[in-house]
């Protein structure tokens, strides 16, 4: 393989549109999907005379994240304009953060669920920053000109710029979803790439194996979904090991994916930072963030993957594996603790790992099989933690069997009556009462006497006969355990007499 005498290096920078209602220093919409320029005011569009003022969820959001990765978050922190000139920036200049970043040194871990034998691997975030987003130019909906939408000019951004850790392009496919997932689990984007709320640049170098200097990188850009991070990056290491093996050199310059061709292709040469004249913004005071914020932001954090999946694995004794797909949206998980705390606080579960087995059981299988087939979300798919409760506790108590809990839970996805009302109904309560069953027993023994007599003669298999019998002539859902020992009572008593 061409590979194995090079080592890649890759370092991505990815832009995170934040949830905010406002734009990033002006009060019009931040919200995606309007018509072209709707969300626009004099601040976005750059008019003369008016002044921005940032918007305080905007640099509480990048401080979530912040903290969700491990950073350091700077008490004191500026912003700064980024000048270039392009259609899509009014004011020729972008509001962004330069030399004091609101967010440095944190790292985020991430492991291949694929991957049995992998251990975490740590990846460095050099710094996390705020900005605003540019317009769109839209060169596609006019044969001569080129249009311009201002809507998302102004939107507030984190900009999230890891090291060069990230050492192939599966891990960096890894580094994206985590990233998403964990800005979903904060609160502050919906982290989808398709729309461009995510997005990622990649910067891609080699260099021959044991060494540690850095090769010439080159940056791609265009790269619309996780799969095209992977791709492009695969297709842009192949590139330069091809040009170094040639004897060429790799120049420095911004590429574009294009996923059709599925190549790349030359830009631009890379720009320096003294190309943009970075100078802090005088309309614009300095950031402070006091303890008193930042301890209020810090306990407004709820629980991250990794806690949730430690605590489930301590404290509940799941499967990692549970724990891994249990936790990797927020609001399953969510609903996995609400759903066991209800369960617990029934009393006849109150051993929390079976309960928790159970319940995760119920979640892994049937409830995310319901959402996807409905494209549902768990919170409104139609069963609340309550009722998903109830059902559990029927089947741990036995009241139910375990296809009868299956059948009760597509039930109570449309109707709305208590498990219990629902279970009587459809006759789905399993009869544990040998009261009832017995004399139905005894019918059938007597109703078959060519297979008691079989039986009796040493073909034990026919017990499975007498309980499908037993079975189906009895209203309800007997226990068909409870069915067989009655079964073995009633016969041993026969062979006595
Ligand atoms: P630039 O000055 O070109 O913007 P930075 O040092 O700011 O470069 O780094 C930008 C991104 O590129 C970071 O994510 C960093 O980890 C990554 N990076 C820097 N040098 C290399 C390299 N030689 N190979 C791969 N990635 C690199
Ligand atoms: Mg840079």
């Amino acid at each position: 393989m061409q590979h194995e005498s090079y080592e890649p290096v890759i370092g991505l920078e990815v832009h995170c549109q934040l949830m905010t209602t406002s734009k990033a220093f002006s009060p019009d919409s931040a919200a995606f999907g309007a018509g072209p320029n709707e969300h626009v005011d004099p601040v976005s569009l750059g008019h003369p005379g008016t002044l921005p003022v940032a918007n305080k969820r905007m640099v509480e959001y990048a401080i979530r994240m912040g903290l969700a990765t491990h950073c350091t978050i700077a008490p004191v922190s500026i912003l700064a304009r980024k000048h270039y000139f392009y259609p899509d920036l009014p004011k020729g200049y972008q509001i962004s953060q330069y030399e004091t970043p609101i967010c440095s040194n944190g790292y985020l871990d991430i492991l291949d669920p694929d991957d049995e034998a992998s251990s975490p691997r740590r990846i460095r975030l050099n710094r996390i920053h705020m900005e605003e987003d540019a317009g769109k130019s839209l060169h596609d909906q006019d044969p001569l000109d080129t249009l311009l939408d201002y809507n998302r000019c102004g939107v507030p951004l984190i900009e999230i710029v890891s090291e060069p850790d990230i050492r192939t392009a599966r891990e960096a496919y890894l580094y994206m979803q985590k990233i998403r997932q964990l800005v979903r689990y904060i609160g502050i984007s919906d982290g989808n790439m398709e729309e461009g709320s995510l997005r990622c640049d990649a910067n891609v170098s080699v260099r021959p194996k044991g060494t540690t200097s850095l090769g010439t990188k080159t940056e791609i850009k265009n790269m619309n979904s996780f799969r095209n991070v992977e791709r492009a990056i695969i297709h842009e290491i192949r590139r330069q090991i091809n040009v170094l093996k040639e004897g060429g050199e790799i120049v420095q310059e911004t590429l574009l994916w294009d996923a059709n061709a599925q190549k790349t292709r030359s830009m631009r040469s890379k720009e320096l930072a003294h190309d943009y004249r970075y100078f802090p913004d005088p309309d614009l005071p300095i950031i402070r963030v006091s303890t008193e914020w930042l301890d209020d932001i810090k306990s407004s954090l709820p629980a991250l993957p990794e806690a949730r999946i430690e605590q489930y694995v301590a404290d509940y004794k799941l499967p990692l594996y549970d724990a891994q797909v249990l936790t990797e949206e927020r609001e399953v998980s969510d609903y996995f603790e609400a759903t066991l705390s209800e369960l617990l606080k029934k009393g006849d579960a109150s051993d929390v790992e079976p309960a928790a087995k159970s319940v995760s059981n119920f979640i892994m299988t049937d409830v995310l099989r319901t959402i996807n087939e409905k494209q549902a979300h768990v919170d409104s798919y139609g069963i609340s933690p309550e009722r998903l409760a109830a059902l559990i506790a029927l089947r741990m108590k036995g009241d139910i069997s375990s296809s009868g809990a299956q059948e009760l839970f597509d039930l109570m996805v449309d109707r709305e009556e208590a498990p219990e009302v629902l279970a009587k109904e459809f006759n789905l309560l399993q009869v544990s009462d040998a009261g009832a069953l017995t004399p139905i027993v005894d019918e059938i023994l007597e109703a078959n006497p060519k297979q008691l007599h079989a039986y009796l003669g040493g073909k034990e298999q026919l017990i499975g006969f007498f309980i499908g019998q037993v079975m189906r002539t009895f209203p309800g859902s007997p226990d068909p355990k409870m069915v067989r020992s009655i079964l073995l009572e009633r016969i041993g008593a026969l062979k006595e007499d």
